[in-house]
């Protein structure tokens, strides 16, 4: 344990841990958002070799640390290994939230939320009663059905670029709300309010192939991956008039935040944090 004080409070220890993870923007939010709230927190990430996930969690709880975030390959992994968990990281089937009380891992998922309020708080997007489409079946996509579904839209429809991994995605989460799968030859009549990309197409510099007559008057589209430049996906968009057109900068802080609220009971202000790092990647 460290004997380090600060605000007049022991600090309390947290991570980020993943592979790669040099990129990561975590202990900046993080960082920020301790000093926004007074909280006693040092956050540090932390690189895992492939293999060695719970080697690395055995020792960070060893150590004395609270709560970890855990990010790409190990989410599946986190969700194996925590000794319980909450509904939405249930249904995810993937962690990216450890709190740590009595040498017990508790996991949860706040992806899905952080996307539901980045859309809803910071940017005004009803989702009740619209129809939404959510391209891809990973990880991402699995993460965010559960708080998207809960928002009650009128539909939700999954596609992929490979169709039966969106069928069944959809069949897991019918009990939900109403959500379908199918591949893009499924979505060519179709038109929707609401355009989520949790494909990594993106990040390949690609965009998956979308009808001409995708948009509904007054649609919003969301990526969720950022750059500092509008992404393939957010240019077509754009190019099809959607109302607004957001990256998904604001789901990681968002995210962020409700992982510290897990942690610290208190939910850190988020807009200036959002600001901050837009300013940053702009730079
Ligand atoms: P996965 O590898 O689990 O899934 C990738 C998905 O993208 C699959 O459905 C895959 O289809 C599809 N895909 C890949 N390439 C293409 C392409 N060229 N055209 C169409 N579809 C494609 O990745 P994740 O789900 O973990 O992540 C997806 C994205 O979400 C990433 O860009 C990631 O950065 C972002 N993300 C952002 C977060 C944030 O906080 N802003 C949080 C989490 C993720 P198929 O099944 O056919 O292979």
């Amino acid at each position: 344990m460290k004997d380090i004080f600060d605000f007049g409070k022991k600090i309390d220890d947290y991570a980020v841990m993943g592979n790669p993870i040099s990129h990561s923007k975590s202990p900046s939010i993080h960082t920020l958002f301790a000093e926004q709230t007074q909280q006693s927190v040092l956050y540090t990430a932390i690189h895992v070799d492939l293999g060695g996930f719970k080697q690395a969690v055995g020792n960070f709880v060893a150590s004395g640390g609270k709560g970890l975030n855990i990010t790409v390959p190990f989410k599946q992994e986190a969700w194996e290994l925590v000794s319980s968990r909450s509904e939405r990281a249930e249904r995810a089937g993937a962690v990216n939230t450890i709190k740590i009380e009595n040498d017990q891992l508790f996991g949860d998922n706040t992806d899905g939320v952080g996307l539901v309020n980045d859309l809803t708080i910071n940017h005004g997007i009803e989702l009740k009663n619209k129809n939404i489409l959510l391209m891809g079946a990973g990880g991402a996509a699995r993460g965010v059905l559960v708080p998207l579904l809960k928002q009650n839209p009128s539909s939700l429809f999954i596609v992929n670029r490979t169709p039966d991994r969106a069928k069944d995605l959809a069949l897991d989460f019918f009990d939900v709300g109403n959500v379908q799968g199918g591949g893009y030859d499924a979505i060519a009549e179709l038109k929707f309010d609401i355009v989520i990309n949790a494909t990594a197409a993106s990040l390949q510099g690609e965009l998956p192939p979308l009808p001409d007559t995708l948009l509904n008057d007054n649609a919003s589209c969301y990526d969720m991956m950022y750059a500092a430049k509008p992404t393939p996906f957010m240019l077509w968009a754009t190019e099809h008039n959607a109302v607004k057109v957001l990256d998904g900068l604001g789901m990681l802080v968002e995210q962020a935040a409700e992982s510290f609220y897990i942690w610290r009971n208190i939910k850190p202000e988020t807009k200036n944090v959002i600001e901050k790092l837009r300013a940053e990647l702009n730079t």
